[in-house]
């Protein structure tokens, strides 16, 4: 059996200093605004279940406590609609 390398999760780069700590009533979350542009894919936004286009502005949020069966928080990232955020509890 070989040994199982340990992989460095350095993250992309949204680790970095835009995002700010948000209190939900499922806990806190770490968000960042994502200015929109013409690159990128669509996301379906969790609050209304609508696609997101690439070129709109929208944000991107993931939990500070990870779930149990998830190796790391920032792979529960999901893009939400900045109104639809808003109105989340
Ligand atoms: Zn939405």
């Amino acid at each position: 059996m070989p040994r199982r390398r340990v992989a460095q999760r350095t993250g992309p780069a949204l680790r970095t200093h835009t995002e700010q700590i948000v209190t939900k009533a499922d806990g806190a979350w770490y968000v960042r605004q994502i200015r929109g542009s013409g690159a990128g894919k669509d996301y379906r936004c969790p609050g209304c279940a609508q696609v997101i286009r690439p070129v709109t502005a929208h944000l991107v949020a993931w939990p500070v406590q990870k779930a149990l069966l998830s190796e790391a928080a920032i792979d529960e990232r999901r893009h939400w609609h900045t109104a639809c955020w808003a109105r989340k509890h």
